[in-house]
Order: C-alpha cells, then sequence, then structure tokens
C-alpha cells in the first residue's frame, strides 16, 4: 500500500515537471525575429510576433519564474523590448548599484490576462518599485513573485507592515527617464504612468521626479478605487507610437 502510494508521487512529480517542460518551450527556445504588430488597444487588443523578454540582465530581472514560463506574460511589442533593454542599459550608468524587477508584460499573443484590465496589444509594462531600507537597496521583498502585486505601502511611500522599507523614488524617477529617452528612439513615447495619486507628491519631491515633471511625462491624474490601490508595489507605464 505505501509502495503504491510512493509510486503515485513519483507518476505525479514526473508528469508534472514534464507538463512544466512543455509549457516552457516557447520560452526556453523561442527566438525574436522580425517586427510586432499591435491590434486594437491595451484595453481590447492582440499582439503579433511579440518579443520574449530575457529573464535575466545585467541589472535587473523578471520578478515570477510562474509568470514567464507558465503564463507567458512576459511578451511585448519589439520596439518596447528594446526600449525596455535600452533603459536598463542606461540605468547601469545612471544608478550602478540597483537591481531593477521587470513586472508582467503581455501574453505571448496578447488579450486578455489574468490580474490586469489592460496590456492586451504588446504596449503596457509594469515595473517593481525599486525599494530602499535606510540609504541601500533592500530586495528582499523583491522576491515573492506573483504575491508582489499584493504588497501594500502608505500615503508617503513605506510597506505597511515593515515601515523600515521606503519606495526609492529617486531610482524609480531614473528609471522613467531612461525609459523616456529610449523610447524616442525607438519610435515611441511614454503615454502614461499609473502610480498612486497619494505617492505622486513624494515622487515629484525627489530631483528626478523633478525631470520627468519638466518633461511633461504624464502621470495618471486619478484613478478609480481599485485601480489607484493596486499601483502603489507598482508603476505601469503605457507606450504609444510617435506618428
Ligand atoms: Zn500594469
Amino acid at each position: 500500500m505505501y509502495q503504491n502510494g510512493k509510486k503515485k508521487i513519483k507518476w505525479f512529480l514526473l508528469i508534472a515537471g514534464l507538463t512544466l517542460v512543455v509549457f516552457s518551450i516557447p520560452e526556453l527556445f523561442g527566438r525574436n525575429t522580425g517586427n510586432s504588430k499591435s491590434l486594437g488597444s491595451v484595453r481590447d487588443g492582440q499582439l503579433e510576433n511579440g518579443y520574449l523578454l530575457p529573464y535575466h540582465g545585467a541589472n535587473f530581472c523578471y520578478f515570477s519564474p510562474m509568470s514567464y514560463y507558465l503564463l507567458d506574460n512576459a511578451y511585448t511589442h519589439s520596439n518596447v523590448y528594446h526600449t525596455i533593454l535600452e533603459a536598463y542599459r542606461t540605468c547601469e550608468e545612471t544608478c550602478p548599484d540597483i537591481r531593477f524587477r521587470l513586472m508582467e508584460l503581455s501574453h505571448k499573443t496578447g488579450g486578455q490576462m489574468l490580474i490586469h484590465r489592460t496590456h492586451q496589444n504588446g504596449l503596457s509594462a509594469d515595473f517593481m518599485v525599486p525599494k530602499k531600507r535606510g540609504k541601500s537597496q533592500s530586495r528582499f521583498y523583491d522576491k515573492l513573485g506573483l504575491w508582489h502585486y499584493l504588497l501594500e505601502f502608505t500615503e508617503t511611500g513605506a510597506l505597511t507592515f515593515d515601515r523600515s522599507v521606503t519606495i526609492d523614488f529617486e531610482t524609480m524617477g531614473k528609471h522613467i527617464l531612461a525609459l523616456d529617452q529610449a523610447a524616442q528612439e525607438n519610435g515611441l513615447r511614454i503615454k502614461k504612468v499609473l502610480l498612486r495619486i497619494e505617492l505622486k507628491d513624494d515622487f515629484y519631491q525627489t530631483e528626478s521626479g523633478q525631470q520627468v515633471k519638466q518633461k511633461g511625462i504624464y502621470f495618471a491624474q486619478s484613478m478609480s478605487g481599485w485601480t489607484n490601490r493596486v499601483h502603489d508595489d507598482h508603476y505601469h507605464v503605457d507606450f504609444e507610437f510617435r506618428n
């Protein structure tokens, strides 16, 4: 009886492992080639020939293996792909000690995703807020995977259950400036940034936040209750094509 149970567990693990491998084949062996095509809008759209971001880079890492390999949510438009990677390269110079985390982008073929109302046509990206404890970066809570979306911050940017950890608004601003620059070089512009409304004054108080404001990079002015509440652990960026 006991032997039988053990055998069943082994079979279960084998099948689960094989399923994981099969689901991950596009991420493990896929190639980015040609140009992507965004159809429709961020709320009702599709993505053709989406580009997959690398899981790791010199100063960044994707936040969840499940989102990456199983849900196929690390795909984006080719121009956004180049924009994101170039911006991280800029950050190697402008904030050399920071390791960033990239959160969800779009599904391989676009369309509806589990926890997002937008992100449908490969022109939206979520970036995890960089955090600090005192003067140094705090990466402890960066490792929560999809659970990171559930973290809550106070109106001044402190993590609710560990207030010694706060959002590093200065680094966030430097990253947004780098994105803005890279977007321009790739035929795009930042259409809008979503950050919880109550956090914006703290963001704009930093040097880089001031520059973001001076450049006229648009931050949402108001958001409905739920949408506002969830944009504290990450900032969402929508890109659009420059004509
Ligand atoms: Zn988003």
